[in-house]
């Protein structure tokens, strides 16, 4: 009788959680465009369209995560405030949505952080502690910070809620595109692409997923090679969203991006800056470089032929002026 409960496993995350997540972030969260991008449509031959993740006003889809955790918590918690450590939008994300609720949220990040963000933390009103030179490090700022003040950590990644939230990104385009057949998903630590891939999944299995790296320290990917999580050293990118260990003990993002994703595909440093250039002089579109590997994909023809639609997920546009006046003076 009690087949089914006793074969799935306790943790693990369903459809419903994602629903669930899509009603709970009603509130502070909006529902962003998906835009059809006839010139990308016109280089592959299909239906190409942009999930425009990058209009949030913190300018990147983490919104999502963090405000289906954040609004999970109970009174007791929210009240000792909450702690995160990020690359940028994820902590952008949790000072956005804690200032929404009025709890105080305290943000690690390591000094590889670009200045554009770390300016647009302090100005979102969160707490910043700068420490060490990864995403690891400041991590572990971070748990101190639970022992000693009592706060709780927002992960970026590896948390069923945050899962949840992003795939409610999967739900809005199941009810926009009815002929969807692939779909293109920048990924780092894999909340994205976890979230996204159970939504469409539980609805076609037959959806094709492939997850976008830039080449260097994609660490989801060398670890699924491996068959566990592993560390890599941080090299500099233009992506440098997807930058950041995956965690050596994952619970949930590294099964699921092995359960989910079909193929993934890296992308080299001069492919993501031409398609950030591309997109600002195609489209009048700015993109950070995490968002601009989705678009690569598509341009440089790596995702393998079929009919239906194609989506990419523009996760977001985040990047400082000097980086798009460097790319606009080598593009042509
Ligand atoms: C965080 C982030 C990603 C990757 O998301 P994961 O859940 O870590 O895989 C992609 N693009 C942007 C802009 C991001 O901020």
């Amino acid at each position: 009788m009690n087949h089914l409960k006793s074969v799935r496993k306790e943790n693990e995350l369903t459809i419903l959680n994602i629903w669930e997540a899509k009603r709970r972030i009603a509130s502070i969260i909006n529902r962003t465009p998906l835009i059809q991008s006839y010139i990308l449509s016109e280089k592959v031959g299909r239906p190409v369209y942009l999930k425009l993740e990058n209009v949030h006003e913190i300018g990147a889809f983490k919104v999502r995560g963090a405000a289906n955790k954040i609004l999970s918590l109970n009174e007791e918690e929210k009240k000792r405030g909450i702690a995160t450590f990020s690359t940028g939008n994820h902590g952008m994300a949790v000072a956005y949505v804690a200032k929404k609720l009025g709890i105080e949220a305290v943000v690690c990040i390591s000094q590889r952080v670009p200045n554009a963000k770390v300016d647009s933390l302090k100005r979102l009103g969160a707490k910043i502690e700068i420490y060490g030179d990864s995403q690891d490090e400041a991590g572990e700022r971070c748990y101190e910070l639970e022992k000693e003040k009592g706060l709780t950590v927002i992960e970026p990644f590896d948390d069923p809620h945050i899962i949840a939230g992003q795939g409610t990104i999967g739900l809005e385009i199941l009810e926009e595109v009815p002929d969807l057949k692939d779909v293109i998903i920048p990924l780092s630590g894999g909340g994205l692409l976890s979230g996204i891939g159970l939504a469409l999944k539980s609805n076609d299995p037959s959806i094709r997923i492939t997850g976008v790296s830039m080449e260097h320290s994609a660490v989801m990917y060398e670890s699924l090679k491996v068959g566990k999580p592993i560390k890599l050293v941080e090299k500099n990118t233009l992506a440098d969203s997807l930058l950041g260990g995956i965690g050596l003990d994952n619970k949930y993002t590294f099964q699921m991006v092995q359960k989910y994703m079909d193929d993934v595909l890296l992308i080299k440093e001069e492919e993501i800056s031409y398609s950030m250039a591309f997109m600002m002089d195609k489209h009048r579109m700015i993109m950070e470089g995490a968002a601009a590997t989705g678009v690569a994909a598509v341009l440089g023809n790596k995702v393998a032929h079929q009919e239906g639609a194609l989506a990419i997920i523009i996760s977001g546009q985040n990047v400082d002026l000097s980086v798009l006046r460097q790319l606009i003076q080598n593009y042509s």
